[in-house]
């Protein structure tokens, strides 16, 4: 057994407010855990890496990717009918890359083509495929003609909604991923469309959670996220219109919010020319009131996790994860929450805090050393920045 010693660094550990100065860890090489953490003087290791008086934190947890989504436009889209196994496997990989050189080492996929992200979930897993860890959804629950319904088991009652929910728990799924409302990037519908009822989602909520499972909804209108919160899911996707009553349930259930504000902003922003006009008009439509709602539920203390919608028009698996959260700050959170939200809090949610989302004795070594502190500019983390996964430095 080796280890490496890191030192000469300041040290964001994910359960501290502030970043430590002076810190190191030991990394067994061979487990990829850290074996000690503290600050002063480090014990014996076999070789040291010394990190130049930088800042390290935990790798980024993003919770809501679409990695089988093909953001060059050049292959065939999410959910299409001509996208293959294998076209969809290449796409997944090479966003897996761009995500990791990224510094995200942990994503929750919430609705992927064939499966994709179950497989390549197990391969990581066994140490067969070197990639952010991911939780997996596989195919997520709509109901008939509803929310990418394209890509989604289509179910129509509860005992439908069970059954697939079985059917995907069966096939490996780690999250159940529920479409509660209607959304911006699919044509037909509004975002304040109730879709699948609270009694479809509690169906496919109690059978995630009979398996230690969660379970998450993509809701943006608030008739469909109190439904969602009132199911029980574990997070809710999204959530442009927050009322008052909405934001009290969150905090009573302790149900997290992904705000996803980027995939709003690819389209508002950068989609001029590029995306269809109903697009762009809801997009901008929605941008104003989501930020508002975000900042809103930042300000109450409800329980945030950093998630992208990688995927979606304009919103890449590359630097997107580090611009959700400056825009995160933009709409009100402080740069503590948002460090919090890509690292413990989406842990917590994704139900792997017990091994990674924070650095200290026992988790793995996945972090990224960054030039400056982002609790004085969280914009810090969108510039280079090394990147190692369960101690292994991202090249
Ligand atoms: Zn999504």
């Amino acid at each position: 057994m080796t280890k490496t010693l890191y030192k000469n660094f300041s040290l964001f550990d994910g359960n501290k407010d502030h970043f430590e100065a002076n810190a190191y860890f030991v990394v067994d090489d061979e487990t990829g855990k850290i074996t000690e953490a503290g600050t002063g003087l480090a014990a014996e290791a076999d070789q040291t890496v010394d990190l130049g008086n930088k800042y390290v934190m935990p790798g980024m947890i993003n919770a809501h990717t679409h990695i089988t989504s093909d953001v060059s436009g050049k292959l065939d889209p999410l959910g299409s009918p001509k996208l293959t196994p294998v076209v969809a496997t290449k796409i997944a990989l090479d966003n897996l890359s761009d995500l990791l050189k990224h510094g995200v080492t942990y994503i929750r996929d919430v609705g992927a083509d064939f499966d994709v992200d179950i497989q390549l979930s197990k391969l990581e897993k066994g140490g067969n495929l070197f990639a952010p860890g991911i939780c997996a959804s596989g195919r997520p629950l709509a109901m008939t003609g509803g929310h990418f319904c394209t890509l989604s088991y289509e179910v129509d009652s509860p005992d439908e909604a069970r059954k697939a929910a079985r059917q995907a728990l069966k096939n490996g799924a780690d999250n159940i991923k529920l479409m509660a409302t209607g959304g911006v990037s699919f044509g037909g519908e509004s975002p304040d469309d109730v879709q699948l009822t609270e009694e479809e989602l509690r169906a496919a909520v109690i059978e995630a959670h009979h398996k230690g499972r969660t379970a998450n909804a993509h809701a943006q209108g608030t008739e469909g996220i109190k439904n969602a919160v009132r199911a029980g899911v574990d997070s809710v996707e999204h959530a442009f219109y927050l009322d008052d009553e909405a934001i009290q349930m969150f905090l009573d259930s302790g149900t997290f919010i992904v705000p996803t504000l980027i995939a709003v902003y690819g389209i508002s922003d950068r989609g001029e020319g590029q995306v269809p006009d109903f697009m762009l008009d809801v997009a901008r439509e929605v941008k104003k009131a989501h930020m508002e709602s975000i900042g809103r539920a930042a300000e109450a203390g409800v329980k945030l996790a950093m998630g992208t919608d990688a995927g979606t028009p304009n919103n890449d698996f590359k630097n997107d994860s580090a611009f959700e959260l400056q825009l995160m700050v933009e709409a009100g959170c402080t740069p503590l929450q948002t460090l919090q939200s890509a690292t413990i809090n989406g842990a917590q949610l994704l139900k792997i805090d017990h091994e990674y989302g924070t650095l200290e004795e026992g988790k793995y070594a996945d972090f990224i050393v960054l030039n400056g502190n982002p609790l004085d500019d969280i914009k810090l983390v969108q510039q280079e920045k090394r990147v190692f996964k369960k101690g292994v430095e991202v090249k």
